[in-house]
């Protein structure tokens, strides 16, 4: 893992973990259903993206643990700056945003899996286009 904002700037664009420069969904996010879909391989450096048979399951955790931050964060917002208001009025805001942020948690959390938790090359300036 590399950790320069050169990484973070092509995670977030959702940019190959190798060559920062394919794209790894197949669809743009507001794409609702097929958001998360990746290609096979890095249109521009041939990467194959899922590496083990598997390998998005490992996201899975990470949408797990995104959406305790949000909730977790949502939830101590509303008890310090709307005065603690009623149990529903918690669940009538966090649960709607837990599903509207969905499509964004399920690629963000790929991302992340790619590049935190994989053994994908370290990124290397030059690699050949279309080996
Ligand atoms: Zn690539």
């Amino acid at each position: 893992m590399s950790s320069n904002t050169g990484s973070l700037s092509s995670m977030l664009a959702g940019k190959c973990p190798q060559c920062h420069k394919g794209k790894v969904f197949k669809h743009n996010m507001w794409n609702l259903f097929k958001s998360s879909e990746v290609h096979v391989n890095c249109p521009y450096c041939g990467v194959k993206f899922e590496q083990e048979l598997g390998f998005f399951w490992g996201a899975m955790y990470f949408s797990y643990a995104l959406n305790v931050a949000v909730s977790v964060i949502t939830g101590f917002s509303m008890f310090f700056f709307f005065g603690d208001p009623d149990l529903y009025v918690y669940l009538l805001v966090i649960v709607p945003l837990i599903i509207i942020l969905t499509p964004f948690m399920l690629r963000f959390s790929r991302l992340l899996m790619m590049y935190v938790a994989s053994s994908y090359r370290k990124y290397q300036p030059g690699i050949p286009k279309h080996p």
